[in-house]
């Protein structure tokens, strides 16, 4: 009974919404989203859509039309007033709510360009209309592309320019690309990987500014004083919460996520649940029972889909108090690459190669935090990622030792 609102149309509303009605949920349900397109896959956008083997739209996901809900696409929530129990949008609408799934996700971290400011050229990537124009830029067979941070998005967009056969410059202020999340040992051996295969890798540089010639990208003027012609730049710094929606609603909410409680109902600023509030994927903070109830926001996909899934359920009333933790997982594909997590790496001490060889670019790296195993990540090698998460799940001793592994070699300690 009542009227279930969700905002934000991606992935984590959509199971929501499937969630709900599976669950028995009958009554009205209304889906705010502030692109103008239904829910649609972000993982292809990096990859097989930049690459042209498909286009942007046929990313849009399945199984929207059984919903039966009511779709208020292209205009964004602007506020949320939970004494009145409403959701006002952009376009002056009011929509009311009795239950409320928050999943606003994330957009790209933007950077503004001193000197110059914005620039023909230059992109993010989150959405499909970015994917779609990115696409064509790099069709139009582009003589120099740079790549601003080495995180997922930006190894792999560079990967697939090289199999686009396109020169490719990625520069990453860290000492090596994916660092932040596999620290430098794994990282270190990802971009041997990708300098093999012809990416220009500057680690330790910054970007300053894009230099322009008539509204267009020509040159990047590096903080060591260096420079580089670039027709096209990527600019992938990571992702900011969309939560400032929520502003005045007293929520417990900043750029890093909205916090909820361990069943995914948010929490107040004095700490209380919201009893007819939850919230689902990347925009969600929350005690992960696996790290000791500490508070993570996750970017993974599996995670959007599991969290709208439970969020869902617990709106529909049929999640009796059970707490939220599903083993976080993560996948990338850059270019031939494929490199798999289980677990969070955040707060690692130590890291081990535990199986296969890391020189020859085939391993599974296992972290550790205070000899406990806490993550791992295959690369090239995901036929050994489910024996290594049972060691995360079970939380056995790091190092590992026994059957699920080689005899780790090479422990580092962070
Ligand atoms: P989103 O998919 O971001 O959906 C949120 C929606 O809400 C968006 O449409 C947004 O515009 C909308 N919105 C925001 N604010 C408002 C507002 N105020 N009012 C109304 N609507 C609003 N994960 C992996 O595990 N593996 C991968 O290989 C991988 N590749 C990726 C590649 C790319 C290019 C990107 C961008 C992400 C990738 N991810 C990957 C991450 C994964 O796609 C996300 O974790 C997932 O999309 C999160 O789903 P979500 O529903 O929480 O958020």
């Amino acid at each position: 009974s009542g009227r279930v609102l969700i905002v934000g149309a991606g992935l984590a509303a959509l199971r929501g919404a499937e969630a709900l009605r599976e669950a028995g949920f009958s009554g009205p349900l209304t889906i705010v989203g502030d692109e103008p397109h239904f829910p649609y896959d972000r993982p292809p956008l990096s990859k097989h859509v930049l690459t042209g083997a498909i286009p942007a739209e046929a990313t849009t996901l399945p199984g929207i039309g059984a919903l039966a809900a009511e779709w208020q696409l292209g205009s964004a929530a602007q506020r949320l007033d939970r004494q009145a129990r409403t959701v006002s949008l952009a376009d002056g609408r009011i929509l009311p709510y009795d239950r409320l799934l928050i999943a606003t996700g994330t957009r790209a971290r933007p950077w503004a360009n001193p000197h110059e400011g914005r620039l023909a050229g230059v992109f993010t990537l989150r959405g499909r209309d970015d994917a779609a124009a990115l696409r064509r830029a790099l069709a139009a067979g582009p003589k120099h592309v740079l790549v601003i941070g080495a995180g997922f998005i930006g190894c792999e967009v560079a990967s697939l320019c090289r199999q686009l056969d396109l020169p490719v410059t990625l520069v990453e202020p860290g000492p090596t690309p994916l660092g932040r999340v596999l620290g430098s040992t794994v990282g270190a051996f990802i971009g041997a990987i990708h300098e093999g295969h012809g990416v220009a890798l500057r680690c330790g540089r910054e970007v300053e500014w894009l230099e322009g010639r008539d509204g267009r990208l020509v040159r990047a003027h590096l903080v060591d004083g260096s420079s580089l012609a670039a027709d096209i730049a990527v600019i992938a710094l990571g992702a900011v919460r969309n939560t400032e929606w929520l502003d005045g609603a007293g929520l417990s909410a900043d750029p890093g996520g909205v916090d909820c409680d361990a069943r995914g109902h948010v929490l107040d600023t004095d700490g209380r649940p919201d009893p007819r509030i939850a919230a689902a994927g990347d925009v969600a903070r929350f005690p992960h029972p696996l790290y000791d109830g500490r508070r993570v926001a996750l970017e993974h996909w599996s995670h959007a889909v599991a969290q709208g899934v439970h969020a869902g359920r617990l709106l529909a009333g049929a999640e009796p108090g059970a707490p939220y933790g599903a083993l976080p997982t993560f996948w990338s594909t850059q270019g031939d690459l494929v490199v798999k997590s289980v677990g969070l790496t955040e707060g690692a001490d130590a890291v081990a190669i535990t199986q296969g060889d890391a020189a020859a670019g085939r391993f599974v790296a296992t972290y550790g935090r205070a000899g406990r195993c806490i993550a791992a990540v295959s690369v090239d090698s995901a036929r050994w990622l489910p024996a290594h998460a049972e060691l995360v799940e079970t939380r056995a001793p790091f190092p590992p030792e026994g059957a699920a592994t080689d005899r780790p070699k090479g422990v580092t300690v962070f």
